[in-house]
């Protein structure tokens, strides 16, 4: 026996599943269950990688200036605000590891991402879960839900896995409301997918109380290499720069994800087929009877009369090679999140999902 103990909050943390991809028995599987961009990273990224290989006996860049000057400069930042991440989950870690601990609350939505539960607990702080108002994040709940204790706001936008989001005067309401003890997080891993849409640039630009994380994950392709960054006041990212360790990141991720941002005309290509066919999988599933609110991001949450449905759904999917993600985790279990594939994978899974609802109700 010993009497070894993690700290307090730590065993509470229910372990995060990945999105499933491999069917037992089932060839030809489509892996539609992590938002992955079924495109692929850039040529360019590619390349900066295989390049990077030439150097990996030496530690990467620490103050990751290559990087960083590139996402200023496609985005129009300051890049002495920007810290990159292994992955934004990082940078997430980071804020509640410097935020927050025992005693501390970290609000998050009703179904919002589960990196922000994981990350609370994991430093001894209390996740406090606030309605949404039918899978909308809802502004006027969060700042009935602020306390003394509050520490930290996550707000994903546009959210994973509902979809959905809210525009930048509600975002402005609800910095404008919270009381100056509380830093908003505004999640844009989503952000890429909507046209025209910053993920909260200017909002930092304006106050001294947000901040902005994105990724290379999900439109640039990038989900297995790791790399995330965040941006915000000085005063807080001076704080997550003593936080973060110094190789955080490692070079052959930085090169690739310079190339990436870089190859803006790549990212255009993915972002222009994920609007296309997500609009066309929403209206397929639609005719099969399948709702789902409209989508700003590059996956659609599918929604079914009740659970068993949803699970029926899933399991024949599965049983056609095509793996989507249960949400009953993010208290939606009569929910499936479909990521928006290549044009053969949208097809496939629509079709399937017809077949199902011809022989369910
Ligand atoms: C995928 C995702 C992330 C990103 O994670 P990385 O660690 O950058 O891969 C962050 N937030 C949300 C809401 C996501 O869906």
């Amino acid at each position: 026996m010993s009497n070894i103990t993690p700290q307090p909050g730590i065993l509470d943390i229910t372990l995060y599943q990945g999105g499933a991809a491999h069917v037992p028995g089932v060839a030809n599987v489509v892996k539609l269950s992590s938002n992955e961009n079924p495109f692929g990273p850039s040529e360019a990224a590619k390349e900066a990688f295989r390049k990077a290989s030439y150097h990996l006996h030496r530690y990467p860049s620490s103050d990751h200036a290559a990087l960083r000057g590139a996402i200023a400069e496609v985005h129009g930042l300051d890049p002495e605000r920007i810290l990159c991440g292994n992955g934004s989950d990082e940078i997430i870690a980071f804020l509640c590891q410097a935020y927050a601990g025992p005693g501390d609350e970290v609000i998050h939505t009703e179904h919002g991402f589960g990196m922000y539960r994981i990350s609370a607990l994991a430093n001894g702080a209390t996740p406090v879960e606030v309605p949404e108002r039918e899978r909308v994040t809802d502004v006027d709940a969060i700042l009935a839900a602020v306390t003394p204790a509050t520490k930290l706001v996550f707000i994903a936008n546009p959210n994973n896995p509902t979809g959905t989001m809210v525009g930048e005067g509600e975002i402005a309401r609800l910095a404008d409301g919270l009381p100056d003890h509380v830093l908003l997080v505004l999640d844009g891993a989503y952000a890429e997918y909507v046209e025209g849409y910053d993920g909260g640039a200017a909002l930092v630009e304006q106050r001294a109380n947000i901040v902005m994380t994105r990724t290379f994950s999900k439109l640039y392709g990038l989900g297995g290499l790791r790399v995330g960054w965040g941006y915000g006041p000085a005063h807080v990212m001076n704080v997550l720069a003593r936080v973060r360790g110094p190789f955080n990141v490692s070079s052959a991720a930085l090169a690739a994800a310079e190339a990436a941002i870089r190859d803006t005309e790549w990212a255009e290509k993915c972002r222009e087929g994920n609007t296309r066919w997500r609009a066309w999988l929403a209206e397929a599933l639609g005719e099969h009877g399948v709702s789902s609110d409209t989508s700003l991001a590059n996956f659609i949450l599918a929604r079914f009369a009740d659970q068993a449905e949803a699970e029926a759904c899933d399991d024949y999917l599965k049983s056609e090679g095509l793996i989507v993600r249960r949400v009953g985790g993010y208290n939606l279990p009569n929910c499936l999140r479909i990521t928006v594939g290549d044009e053969a994978s949208c097809r496939r899974v629509a079709h399937a999902v017809g077949q199902f609802m011809a022989t369910a109700r």
